[in-house]
């Protein structure tokens, strides 16, 4: 069937073929897609080929190859699956491989503006215990509306960066003075990211069922927390230094079209949502079938199921718009902690551990509360592709390294 031979199970096979922007020492940045351990030069293939869009695969950068618009990106895609069928294009496809382990992967897009949901109940009730045990659970608007925050576009690292513990204020002691260095509490959040591609006109907003139009790819997100920055700056206006540092993003978009076959209904919605966040069908409101394991050093403390989300992605993406908020090519938004009801499928060691009250043990006999200098954390996943197939979502690992001086 193709000439290129893995096994269907096998990670980054051909259900998922997912872009990506790498250089190397002989070869700019420039797009690749990658397909078991390797990564092919799709600017090289696409040149030999004389492909009518060459032009946007030696770009240092996806948004160009995004900007083809759906359609194209449809075209681009099954071209690239048949790189891997048709035995003619064989010697070519194997000149053009490298491995991975052999280039540099580059942030894989730019990003425009960067928005992060809180569509778990799980996580959102969680943290609602945590952070104000004396008050419900959830905000009297969650269940209407899917509540986000507007991130930083400028922080957002790829895969592999590290990551500096952040200095900041916290809450005072009892001399009633905010304390102020670096955060003691320091977290992740796992999460599935949507990478945004077209634009749309000021006052115009997107339907949920023409979500589709404009969700161009998955990535893996780690949204680096600092707790105790968070718990003494959030009120009223929500996230702000405590998240704004760094988040983390796999080097590998996933094209949304690979998750055709890991649509699911969402859990159940209750009470019933306004119109606007409606869809025409059930299909139209779709969670998606993705298996998530966080580790730490190693050692596996988490594994959150996307499937358990409240919110569906084209909810998110039409409430984001709602209020005729433009969208442009490299927007990204992310869903929010992904947790399901046990703590072993917690998203973020603020609930896994409780605030630190219950640690997680790892392999080496250690145990955390919140995150330790050199700590290094890895997310990764998947979703069932066709006929037994697996689509591997791009991995999001980071380092942790000690604060910077403070100056003071
Ligand atoms: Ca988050």
């Amino acid at each position: 069937m193709t000439w290129w031979e893995q096994p269907d199970d096998a990670a980054y096979g051909l259900a998922t073929l997912p872009y990506g922007v790498f250089s190397c020492a002989d070869a700019p940045s420039r797009v690749g897609v990658r397909v078991g351990d390797h990564v092919l030069d799709l600017s090289e293939v696409a040149l030999a080929l004389g492909h009518e869009h060459a032009d946007v695969f030696a770009a240092p950068s996806l948004n160009a190859l995004m900007d083809l618009g759906p359609q194209r990106c449809r075209e681009v895609r099954a071209w690239v699956r048949e790189l891997f069928v048709d035995d003619t294009y064989q010697q070519l496809v194997e000149r053009q491989l490298r491995r991975v382990t052999d280039v540099r992967l580059q942030l894989p897009f730019e990003v425009a503006d960067y928005v992060d949901f809180y569509a778990s109940e799980s996580h959102a009730s969680n943290v609602g215990k945590i952070f104000r045990p004396d008050s419900p659970d959830l905000p009297p608007s969650w269940r209407h509306l899917p509540i986000g925050y507007h991130g930083r576009a400028g922080t957002i690292v790829v895969s592999g960066t590290d990551v500096v513990r952040p200095n900041g204020q916290q809450r005072p002691g009892p001399d009633g003075v905010p304390r102020f260095g670096p955060s003691s509490k320091l977290d992740i959040e796992c999460e599935v990211g949507f990478v945004v591609s077209g634009s749309t006109a000021p006052g115009t907003s997107v339907r949920v069922g023409d979500a589709g139009d404009h969700l161009f790819g998955v990535v893996l997100v780690n949204d680096w927390s600092a707790r105790d920055i968070q718990a003494w700056e959030y009120v009223p206006l929500g996230p702000f230094l405590g998240k704004s540092f760094a988040t983390s993003i796999s080097a590998w978009v996933v094209p949304f079209e690979a998750f055709a076959h890991a649509q699911v209904l969402l859990p159940g919605q209750d009470p019933p949502v306004l119109p606007y966040l409606q869809g025409q069908t059930d299909r139209d409101v779709f969670g998606l079938d993705v298996h998530l394991e966080v580790r730490l050093n190693g050692s596996l403390v988490s594994a959150p199921e996307f499937r358990d989300m409240y919110w569906s992605p084209a909810q998110m993406l039409a409430h984001l718009t709602v209020n005729g908020a433009t969208l442009r090519t490299g927007d990204l938004f992310a869903s929010g902690t992904v947790s399901g009801a046990s703590p072993d499928t917690y998203g973020s060691l603020l609930e896994r551990t409780w605030n630190a009250t219950d640690p997680v043990t790892l392999a080496d006999g250690t145990s955390r509360g919140f995150l330790e200098d050199g700590d290094v954390v890895t997310m990764t996943g998947w979703a069932p592709g066709p006929d037994g197939t697996r689509v591997t979502l791009g991995e999001v690992r980071g380092t942790v390294t000690p604060a910077r001086g403070t100056g003071a």
